[in-house]
């Protein structure tokens, strides 16, 4: 996933039922708006009720996540594996009684990790020190020479140290980059923009530390995005620990790299979103659409990122026709293709919209796991949700603030509404909205005005298994996967039935 995260600077009063109250640390947690019943609340609390206690009872979700990952594994855009999960997601929603389930034709990128190494070599008064990294190409780098490349280390922490230094202490070395842990945001800047930084300083390769808080010498890939004006370098996520022996080392004396990468593009491959419906009772051109990712990284199992998404977003939606619930819109749900290395489903299912956007009424997407949830983010309320790579020689820049000032009448009535739909799912805890939701896959849409939400949860592991071997079944709790569930058919489920839409806004949308 790539994560959303909206920054509120100040605390403000909107309305008499929108009182904004900060959480957190600025900059990581956004903020929480309370439940506050109202005309919906009064009207769906029978549905959700039933809805709430059939997803806390429901196994049949989480059976499918165990068999997506256990027996179907990790799934690259490009691999018999992805087209095996598409071909049994279209099945699992037949199966459960979904309409007009079909694939919709997609091209991915095939990009093939190969084997791949990386050594150090330390020199020093102290004597050699040789260690093989704990590494893990970036998704889409190339890959090296055969024989590998073999480099002097030049370590920087930050964008700002590494335009600093002159060019012929970058000309051919391999730059290794440290920015330390200061959220997602930050993190993935480094991985998806150092290596062109780097490239265009004449750099040979890059190492990047791994994008997470936790230390356990887990390296996390994820795609990076080489600026085509500059030459591709091979490039690769090394542990937080590689990353901090480095940095240690070469304060003592050279530290040189031997870096072996068989990285390289196949030919695209036919996949495709798999989408399944329950048509509407009055309106069924008008769709609200929720779903996540069907790829994954090519470690770990993508249970998580983003096994756990597609099927509590299944799960959500077949609840609701199992329950002969019918609600007056269209809820569609979709497994978009190709979110982890380069977005075609997100723009296939764009393009197949057409003309037709304004029947797009809501668009959910779960793409952060499925952590205990806290309640629905509701978005482009916080701007980009990443900053820019810094111009040379400036500070990172700081994310854009949040200015509930800023909210047109439509959208604070929006939020109320949302607080009145939340204050449905106080049993389970998720009675919240907060400003700032969306994701990669709807961002297509989203940025041509379609309202967009996701869940918020506690987030507190996410990034510890992010990209990693260790995004296996085991970490999805089921308890906090049902609530997850719970609370997207819900909100699905209102959003579909009642008068009135969200607000949209076009938001700004980047990977
Ligand atoms: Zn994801």
């Amino acid at each position: 996933m790539k994560r959303f995260a909206a920054v509120v600077a100040s605390t403000a009063l909107l309305a008499t039922q929108v009182c904004f109250a900060q959480m957190g640390a600025p900059g990581e947690r956004p903020v929480a708006l309370p439940a506050a019943p109202g005309p919906l609340a009064a009207k769906y609390k029978t549905d959700a009720d039933k809805i709430i206690q059939a997803a806390l009872a429901d196994d049949d979700g989480y059976a499918a996540l165990a068999y997506l990952t256990d027996h179907i594994g990790k799934r690259l855009s490009g691999t018999p594996q992805l087209n095996t999960a598409v071909e049994w997601g279209a099945a699992l929603m037949k199966k459960a009684g979904l309409e007009n389930v079909h694939v919709q034709p997609v091209n991915v990128p095939h990009w093939v990790r190969g084997a791949e190494s990386a050594t150090i070599t330390y020199k020093g008064e102290a004597g050699t020190i040789v260690k093989p990294l704990h590494m893990l190409g970036l998704g889409m780098s190339v890959g090296t020479p055969k024989g590998g490349i073999t480099a002097p280390v030049v370590f920087v922490h930050t964008f700002e140290e590494l335009d600093k230094l002159p060019d012929a202490e970058v000309k051919g070395k391999v730059v290794v980059f440290n920015p330390g842990w200061h959220g997602y945001g930050v993190g993935s800047m480094y991985r998806t923009g150092g290596p062109s930084r780097a490239a265009a300083r004449g750099a040979a390769a890059v190492l990047v530390r791994s994008a997470t808080g936790l230390a356990l010498q887990t390296p996390h890939t994820g795609t990076l995005r080489y600026d085509e004006k500059q030459p591709k370098v091979p490039s690769a996520a090394i542990s937080v620990e590689d990353a901090l022996l480095i940095e240690r080392l070469t304060k003592e004396g050279p530290v040189t790299v031997h870096l072996e990468m068989a990285a390289h593009m196949e030919l695209d491959v036919k996949a495709g979103n798999v989408i399944g419906e329950i048509v509407g009772s009055e309106h069924p051109e008008q769709v609200v659409v929720l779903g996540g990712h069907i790829d994954s990284w090519d470690v770990g199992q993508g249970a998580q990122d983003d096994g756990s998404g597609i099927m509590a977003t299944f799960e959500a939606v077949s609840l609701i026709h199992k329950l002969g619930l019918k609600p007056k819109r269209t809820i569609r749900v979709v497994f978009w293709v190709n979110e982890e290395n380069g977005g075609a489903g997100g723009r296939a299912y764009r393009e197949w919209i057409g003309d037709k956007i304004g029947d797009q009424v809501a668009a959910i997407e779960m793409d952060g796991g499925a952590e205990k949830p806290l309640g629905i983010g509701y978005g482009g309320f916080g701007g980009p949700r990443r900053p820019q790579p810094p111009t040379p020689g400036a500070a990172p820049a700081a994310r854009p603030s949040f200015d509930p000032s800023s909210l047109s009448p439509e959208e604070q009535k929006s939020f109320a509404t949302l607080q009145d739909i939340v204050s449905l799912l106080g049993a389970i805890g998720t009675d919240t909205v907060s400003p700032g939701g969306g994701g990669s896959d709807i961002g297509p849409i989203t940025a041509d005005g379609v309202p967009s939400l996701s869940p918020r949860t506690v987030g507190e592991h996410y990034f510890d298994w992010h990209h990693t071997e260790a995004d296996t079944l085991d970490k999805v709790d089921p308890d906090s996967f049902r609530k997850n569930t719970a609370m997207l058919s819900v909100v699905a489920y209102v959003l579909a039935d009642m008068d009135g839409k969200l607000a949209g806004r076009k938001s700004t949308f980047r990977e």
